[in-house]
């Protein structure tokens, strides 16, 4: 009996029966395969095409099957249905096309199994994270009292920040410890500003935390996208007149669809004078520290008492990978837990490092490998040319959609992201048709598989979106794109004729 779990694990001593390496020599096959036979990023198949293949491929044996007949499943239902992201055409969302070296990190993150918790589960891996967390607050610019972790993403990263500055803001207001009493009743007096294009886990954290969507108050942006630092102030002076407390104020360093920066300087010194906690939102942003010539656009990220940064939307890395970084490393006693068999107390007198204390999660991946092994391997000089060719490629594509009188271009790109939309040219349109003929443009490109955009709503119209995160994309490769919506909305103008909403349209 025991023989027959052998294979199945990596073996202390010797070869395991070869079953790794052969193993993860078909799936990176399948990967290589897929990559030689994709033209375009997504296979065009509809839901009522997958859904039934993947139920189907989920009825589980009670005895394993042959490794190539489940392998082939996995290629036909699952590799040839996903979204291609690396594909210069997949442009819908920040999602990145990973780089190599991150993929070859994570085999080793994932045959390792650090889990850094605690310093006895990763005794290399929670230097690799510590010194890394080092090595960004440095580029950001903070002291040597700042710290940060990794953690699963921006909306980890954000959480983290509404969390330490409610409990901060409970002490100090209401002499509250939140997390031994919980919220006290003054609690619904709390409010966090943000700008009304700043990311909607703002929202959602504040839910979360007990303080309600209604405690984040939505602040005006300029016409450049970003935080209006005039109406910031009136609804601070608005609130305190009322009663409220507001106790944050949330910038954003690349909004999710624009990609504007706020004006970090002037927002951290509204904060400073109002004594509200400053959270830095950079999630898309924070890649600009590597930049050669768009750095200064974020510089102030160091002005936060926390922040946030993916890595794995404009840094590259495989999901999931982000971090979380505070000042003054003293905001991470908030939510300090001491639990006895993972960070008892006597390992911080020893000087050992458990990351649990600064962490929402428990069990925690080795991430911080994949960042290693692509600037180790890259260096940041080149990583910092592809993120800049990037925003200079989303410049010049603005400028190649203003040119055509169909197009509406809403914003002047400073990160990668373009957002426009189709406008029909003959006289009778009104806002609905417009808004229809977009989504239908984003449906039809989606469905065809050839070029996928998201689609977004700004003032209550639709737009599309290119978020052309892709180093492989290239202008004459957009001008092809922008021919070919330039087409299928003409297509759509014409076939639309009487049946004014009935039409379709194939790319
Ligand atoms: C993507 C994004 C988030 C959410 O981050 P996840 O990594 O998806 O959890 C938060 N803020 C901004 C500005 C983002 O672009």
């Amino acid at each position: 009996m025991k023989k027959s779990f052998r294979k199945w694990f990596l073996h202390p001593g010797d070869k395991s029966e070869n079953m790794y390496p052969a193993l993860m020599d078909k799936a990176v096959g399948l990967i290589a395969d897929q990559t030689v036979r994709t033209n375009q990023p997504f296979s065009g198949a509809s839901r009522q095409d997958i859904e039934p293949a993947v139920r189907e491929m989920l009825t589980i044996p009670a005895a394993g099957q042959k490794t190539d007949m489940v392998m082939e499943e996995i290629q036909n239902v699952i590799v040839k249905n996903s979204l291609w992201v690396s594909h210069p055409s997949a442009m819908a969302h920040l999602h990145c096309p990973p780089l190599i070296p991150s993929l070859a990190a994570e085999v080793i993150i994932n045959a390792l199994n650090q889990s850094l918790d605690s310093w006895d589960q990763s005794p290399a891996a929670t230097y690799v994270e510590t010194e890394f967390i080092k090595f960004f607050t440095k580029h950001i610019g903070y002291s040597g009292e700042a710290d940060g972790v990794f953690t699963t993403g921006g909306t980890q990263s954000n959480y983290m920040g509404l969390l330490l500055a409610r409990n901060k803001a409970c002490q100090a207001h209401f002499s509250v410890h939140v997390q031994e009493e919980g919220l006290p009743a003054e609690a619904g007096r709390l409010r966090i500003l943000c700008s009304e294009h700043a990311h909607f886990t703002v929202q959602k954290s504040a839910a979360q935390l007990g303080l309600g969507t209604n405690a984040v108050i939505k602040v005006a942006t300029n016409d450049k996208n970003q935080l209006y630092l005039q109406d910031a102030k009136e609804k601070i002076g608005h609130l305190r007149q009322q009663g409220f407390l507001p106790f944050m104020i949330v910038a954003t360093a690349g909004t999710t669809d624009f990609g504007s920066v706020d004006c970090l300087k002037d927002i951290a010194e509204l904060a400073a004078e109002e004594q509200l906690w400053f959270h830095i939102d950079a999630a898309y942003g924070g890649a600009l520290l590597f930049s050669h010539q768009y750095s200064g656009l974020i510089r102030g990220l160091h002005l936060a008492d926390s922040l946030t940064i993916d890595f794995h939307k404009l840094y590259y890395q495989s999901i999931s990978c982000g971090a979380f970084f505070v000042k003054d490393k003293q905001d991470f006693q908030q939510i300090a837990f001491h639990a006895d068999y993972l960070n008892p107390e006597e390992d911080q007198e020893d000087g050992v490092i458990n990351l649990v204390e600064k962490s929402t999660q428990t069990t925690k991946r080795f991430d911080a490998l994949k960042l290693l092994m692509t600037f180790k391997l890259m260096g940041t000089d080149l990583f910092g040319e592809m993120v800049d060719y990037t925003i200079n490629l989303a410049k010049e594509t603005a400028k190649l959609l203003k040119n055509e009188p169909c197009f509406e271009v809403l914003n002047e790109p400073e990160l990668n992201a373009i957002v426009f939309r189709y406008v029909p040219l003959h006289e009778h349109r009104d806002e609905k048709y417009v808004d229809e003929m977009n989504l239908e443009l984003q449906r039809a490109f989606y469905q065809s598989g050839q070029l996928i955009m998201a689609k977004t709503k700004q003032a209550g119209k639709v737009y599309l979106k290119f978020t052309m995160l892709n180093p492989l994309n290239t202008l004459s490769h957009m001008q092809t794109n922008i021919k070919r919506i330039k087409e299928a909305g003409e297509k759509i103008e014409k076939e639309q004729g009487e049946n004014r909403y009935g039409y379709s349209v194939r790319c």
